[in-house]
């Protein structure tokens, strides 16, 4: 069986992660959620106090500190993969709205970009991956193999981010969470390096009225007949 790489773009709260897991565990390849690796980037700015209440985090001190970050990804008791930030499980924090907030100005920042792409890159050097993101098969991985790009209206999409949120944020509101996924779709897709942007050779995929399992069919159609 030829080992290949699959890439999942696309706007905030479309439910990549949740189709990436069900290809990958359905494949048998390995799972890797790029924006937990900017959101704990974001989580260790906002530790330091680097980000105050304007749009800019202090950037240089950042940079500065990126050789002391490491991240991992490692099985938690269920054996689900969570994002260690120096050693931390910081799985529950880096989805708060905080985190929210800030990770698109944190990921505007071509330094964290280029320190994480790098590892994106390394962690996927056998292929066998499923990755999901905003510049995976436009930057991260341009020649991989097989790339979706998912859309949806802002509003269902709130609504789904909303419903996760309210679990672990009980007094979170559904007006915050439609602004914070239409503001970072605009930051996302406006910034200067690596924009979100559908790769030329990407599927696009609209989930706005289609269920998680419907969805998960039509992706196996466009698998390699050879997986
Ligand atoms: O995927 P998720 O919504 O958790 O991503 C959080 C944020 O991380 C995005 O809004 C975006 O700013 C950033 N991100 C990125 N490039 C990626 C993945 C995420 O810029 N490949």
């Amino acid at each position: 069986m030829q080992k290949i790489i699959i890439a999942i773009d696309g706007l905030a709260a479309t439910g990549k992660s949740t189709q990436a897991k069900k290809l990958a565990s359905y494949l048998g390849y390995r799972y890797i959620d790029s924006g937990a690796m900017y959101r704990a980037i974001t989580f260790f700015a906002l530790q330091n106090n680097w980000c105050q209440d304007t749009n800019n985090c202090d950037e240089k001190a950042l940079i500065a500190a990126l050789p002391n970050v490491q991240l991992d990804f490692l099985p938690d008791a269920t054996g689900k993969s969570v994002l260690h930030l120096n050693g931390t499980n910081i799985d529950n924090e880096i989805r708060s709205m905080a985190v929210s907030k800030w990770v698109s100005t944190i990921a505007a920042i071509p330094e964290v970009r280029t320190f994480l792409v790098a590892q994106q890159r390394a962690i996927s050097a056998q292929k066998a991956i499923v990755m999901d993101g905003r510049d995976i098969g436009t930057v991260v991985f341009p020649d991989a193999e097989l790339k979706f790009f998912f859309t949806a209206r802002p509003e269902i999409r709130a609504q789904r981010r909303f419903e996760e949120l309210q679990a672990i944020d009980p007094d979170i509101t559904f007006q915050q969470v439609l602004e914070n996924v239409v503001e970072r779709d605009q930051k996302d897709s406006n910034r200067k390096t690596s924009p979100l942007i559908k790769a030329s050779d990407a599927i696009e995929i609209d989930v706005s009225d289609q269920n998680v399992s419907a969805v998960f069919q039509l992706l196996l159609r466009y698998l390699p007949t050879n997986q």
